[in-house]
């Protein structure tokens, strides 16, 4: 996966920048480590759904790996490499996913949850892609909300095997930033990577397929804009989560995003992390700014 002949790899200049990062088949199993670390460092009672959410992680890496031998990569045929992620379209490994899934969690949390686990476990597969359409549209009614998670998380696998087996040649750079070029979900926030040729080089990271995707750190992700770029952090935190958390805002539409430094946070995961530091959207929409970047997991939006 990810291969590239030697021709294509000596054609790329010395310091090659990628636009497109592809998603490792370790992300899940990545993240379910970052966020057990949030969870214990947490000392509120929001621990729980972190730690609920490395059960999440844990049962997606079982789940990505357990489909990725048969995820065969569909030809483009839309704007994006791969079919939006706009709830037209359901990967055929969808229902796969989200059963292997739901068997990974199975006795793994509360008997509140258990419950709505067994509940989807015995939908039709016609109901369950209903749903899913439905949960990428943004359309889940109320008392579908208890399944949205879980749905969600089994539609990551199954189009993060997808982006998993693509290239930096496979994703040419867009103008249009603030959207995936793979699968045209919301960025989540971004990441300044550390280290090497690719320090200081900002990602913004899917929160559907995982891919990552370079943009320049003094433009604005929502608008363009150039001109009034800020960076705010919680004042006097030097370790942990939020001393990694800044919202990059933007003083020409108001918007903000979430960015991680990894060069104060190494294992900070643009999903986790961005759960784990609440505290930085409460200073941000406190001076009227709008949060961006749709957490998947993140239910009060
Ligand atoms: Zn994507
Ligand atoms: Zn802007």
């Amino acid at each position: 996966m990810n291969t590239q002949t030697p021709e294509q790899i000596q054609n790329k200049p010395f310091f090659y920048k990628p636009f497109f990062i592809a998603p490792q088949h370790t992300i899940f199993a990545e993240r379910a480590i970052r966020f057990d670390e949030l969870a214990a460092a947490d000392q509120s009672s929001w621990r729980d759904y972190l730690a609920l959410l490395a059960e999440v992680s844990r049962a997606q890496d079982v789940a990505l790996n357990a489909i990725l031998p048969t995820s065969a990569l569909p030809e483009k045929s839309g704007e994006t490499r791969l079919p939006k992620s706009d709830g037209t379209h359901i990967p055929p490994l969808f229902i796969n996913s989200l059963q292997t899934l739901l068997a990974a969690l199975n006795g793994k949390v509360n008997p509140v949850i258990q419950a709505a686990l067994n509940d989807l476990a015995a939908r039709s597969d016609d109901d369950l892609l209903e749903m899913a359409k439905r949960v990428l549209r943004d359309e889940v009614s109320e008392n579908e909300q208890v399944f949205r998670i879980w749905l969600h998380a089994a539609l990551q696998c199954a189009w993060t095997a997808w982006a998993s087996q693509l290239s930096d040649d496979d994703v040419p750079s867009v103008d249009e930033r603030s959207v995936c070029p793979c699968c045209g979900g919301d960025a989540v926030a971004s990441v300044v990577l550390s280290g090497g040729d690719w320090e200081g080089l900002r990602y913004l990271h899917c929160g559907v397929c995982n891919s990552r995707w370079n943009a320049l750190r003094a433009k604005c992700t929502f608008c363009n804009d150039q001109s009034a770029i800020a960076f705010q952090q919680v004042d006097g935190v030097e370790e942990g989560v939020l001393h990694g958390a800044y919202g990059e805002s933007c003083g020409k539409c108001g918007a903000y995003r979430k960015l991680f430094l990894l060069a104060n946070q190494q294992y900070a995961d643009p999903i986790a992390d961005d759960l784990a530091s609440l505290a930085v959207d409460i200073l941000l929409s406190s001076e009227g700014l709008q949060r961006g970047g749709r957490n998947p997991f993140l239910l009060a939006e």
